[in-house]
């Protein structure tokens, strides 16, 4: 009796600290289902995330190093506080032109062991959460600045999870040391725990999805869902990076050890990019934050490729000196490659451009030595004289790659941006280019703050190649387009391998790289064959139609439309007509369908008409039978296969619902299908 007493008082005593100093805040969506958990038990502090009762991020480390102190251990919560947020703006380049949301917000405080403080602030919306850590001034004022030399911020997925994800590379790797530049390959449905491609994590966005039973459900709020449907869809990126911070990606998978939970970690840039020079860390005044982390989370796909999160949490940095154009533009070195740039060459692709109507002619690198600027300055003027507007390439160097393409140097400093740019608009150029940069550290996010900043000045828009993802640039600066980093339409011409893989990756895109930022894949291309003669070299393994509908699902308002002059004999009226007609900006998008790397059916709205498209990837013709009564689209082009020669020819029809509204498509094998 006495002993079992004693027992228990001791126990008591044991577990009296811990339970009285473990705090728990939580915040929940607007909604009330998306509940965020922050807790400091065991003196580490921790977030986690769960809708409709399932967790689907389990507790997870928060947290950072600096040269102030350590936050990433003997943390407390000291306080806490919610607020509610709204706001109404508008995006021009985006995926949504009016846009709208509510929020609940949590700003945690924290205190570390050496009473230094520092807040976590929460921004949750319904199926988005972001976040990012704030580092106040101290009790004395000083530090001013801080280092933060690395982060515990860390992703806990539950078991069974299965990741769609794309390695991050070793710098200074590939072609003239350019490396990396988010052009990797994405691997759709790998485990959790397989160790990445180069053993260097993955780059931003990473998309996951968790079955439901691995999650203890509370039967109370789950919802019923159809068989073969149990399953989370969780995105990962960030976003609000500018010069002030550098950007990050996620570190190889690390199992849960010692009682430290696991998951994907926040990783810095690697020492290697910029040729070894730069930081590894970022270096912040204070008070000051780090960029947001963002979780976009569904029981769908909807929420993912509807997300606004990446811009909802930031805010434009300066004012568009004036309005900018979305449009089309035509670019010959995709198939016509280097030789393509002379004058002549280039006349042909403005005079393709304006017999398309397209706005845009976009000159590729070395114009500056093959044409020359005496001569581009005609060039320029001939554009205009038919309607069209050139678009000039640069390379980013400097000083961090071998990259020899020209013009180089141009893009580098303040004095050489201020007259180049100042040349461009004096003969009516209306963007560049910028290619070849040297990933993530905090010096080159303030080359492409500086770039886009002194641009606007000149009324250019910038389109970013051989680059990072967007981070939130869409609305933070205003006359940027669009980036690269995916692994482009290029690849498509290098290699029959890629050519093989274009429908995987156009149909996973819309889930990942492309729902958290604008993205240049360079172009519908209508050429069959890989060369200018269009018999040699190997094909394209799409059909036209899949072609035409990726204008639709690859978004970006300066789109390129990558036909060459011979197609305008070549392909049929239907589809010239078409492509005359593509919009290139958005007031609305809508997820309709789709399963990343296999299909995607979307739809957008420009003005008043809707165009649902789709892209099947898959080996087999799929059939859909959808509600398309919120649309309101009366017509269908896409693939027709001739029953008897077999041949794929893009068709023109009317659109038939059946009695309840509801339509049956059929999409082809590597093919696609528009609406309108
Ligand atoms: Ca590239």
């Amino acid at each position: 009796m006495c002993k079992k007493t004693r027992l228990f008082f001791l126990l008591m005593t044991v577990m009296l600290p811990f339970s009285s100093s473990a705090r728990e805040v939580t915040v929940s969506s607007p909604n009330g289902q998306l509940v965020i958990t922050v807790s400091d038990a065991n003196n580490s502090a921790t977030y986690s995330v769960a809708l409709n009762g399932h967790e689907v991020l389990l507790p997870s480390a928060l947290g950072f190093k600096t040269n102030m102190g350590d936050f990433s251990k003997g943390l407390t919560i000291t306080g806490s506080k919610t607020a509610t947020a709204e706001e109404e703006y508008e995006m021009r380049q985006a995926k949504q032109s009016k846009i709208s949301y509510r929020a609940n917000t949590l700003l945690v405080d924290f205190e570390n062991s050496q009473r230094l403080r520092m807040q976590v602030e929460f921004f949750v919306k319904n199926n988005d959460v972001a976040f990012r850590y704030l580092i106040p001034q101290q009790k004395d004022e000083r530090p001013k600045c801080v280092i933060i030399t690395e982060e515990t911020t860390a992703f806990c997925l539950p078991n069974g999870t299965t990741s769609f994800i794309c390695p991050q590379i070793d710098p200074m790797k590939g072609w003239e040391r350019t490396k990396p530049s988010y052009e990797e390959e994405y691997e759709a449905d790998a485990p959790l725990n397989k160790k990445s491609r180069y053993g260097q994590g993955y780059t931003f966005p990473c998309l996951f999805k968790t079955p439901l039973s691995s999650s203890e459900p509370d039967t109370s709020v789950r919802k019923t869902k159809a068989a073969g449907e149990d399953f989370y869809w969780i995105l990962i990126s960030e976003t609000g990076v500018s010069s002030q911070y550098c950007g990050s990606h996620l570190s190889d998978y690390l199992p849960p050890k010692g009682g430290q939970e696991g998951g994907f970690r926040i990783a810095y840039p690697q020492q290697g990019e910029n040729n070894g020079f730069g930081s590894t860390s970022a270096s912040i005044a204070l008070p000051g934050a780090t960029p947001w982390r963002t979780i976009t989370v569904g029981e769908t796909l909807k929420p993912i490729v509807e997300t606004t999160i990446p811009y909802d949490v930031v805010k434009p940095l300066y004012e568009p000196s004036q309005t900018y154009k979305g449009g089309r533009y035509t670019w010959s070195w995709l198939i016509w490659q280097d030789n393509s740039i002379n004058y002549q060459d280039q006349v042909a692709f403005i005079d393709l451009a304006a017999e398309m109507g397209y706005e845009y002619c976009l000159v590729d690198n070395w114009w500056d030595q093959n044409i020359g600027r005496e001569r581009i300055a005609e060039l320029s003027r001939y554009a205009q004289g038919k309607g069209v507007s050139l678009l000039l390439w640069y390379n980013s160097n400097g000083h961090w790659n071998d990259a020899p393409q020209t013009p180089r140097d141009c893009m580098s400093t303040a004095m050489a941006r201020d007259r180049e740019m100042a040349w461009m608009k004096s003969i009516g150029v209306k963007g560049i280019k910028v290619d070849f940069f040297a990933g993530d550290k905090q010096e080159t996010m303030q080359l492409y703050e500086d770039i886009l900043y002194d641009a606007n000045r000149y009324g250019l828009q910038v389109v970013f190649h051989g680059c990072t993802i967007p981070r939130g640039w869409e609305r933070m600066y205003p006359n940027y387009v669009a980036s690269e980093a995916v692994l482009a339409s290029e690849n498509v011409y290098f290699s029959e391998h890629a050519a093989r893989q274009e429908p995987f990756e156009l149909t996973l895109h819309p889930f990942c790289r492309n729902a958290v930022g604008t993205m240049d894949w360079g172009g519908v291309i209508m050429n069959k064959h890989m060369s200018r003669n269009n018999r040699e070299r190997h094909q394209r393994k799409t059909t036209n139609g899949f072609e035409i509908a990726t204008a639709f699902t690859n978004q970006t308002a300066v789109q390129c439309v990558a036909m060459q002059p011979n197609n305008l004999t070549e392909l049929s009226q239907t589809e010239l007509d078409f492509l005359r007609q593509l919009p290139t900006t958005w007031d609305e998008t809508r997820f309709i369908d789709g399963y990343p790397g296999r299909y995607v059916v979307l739809a957008r709205r420009h003005g008043e008409q809707w165009y649902v498209a789709g892209l099947n990837a898959q080996k087999e013709p799929l059939r859909l039978t959808l509600d398309l009564k919120d649309f309101n689209v009366k017509k269908k082009i896409g693939d027709s296969v001739s029953k008897k020669s077999k041949e794929t020819t893009v068709t023109l029809s009317d659109l038939k619902a059946d009695k309840k509204g509801n339509v049956k498509i059929e999409i082809q094998p590597n093919g696609g299908i528009v609406l309108f």
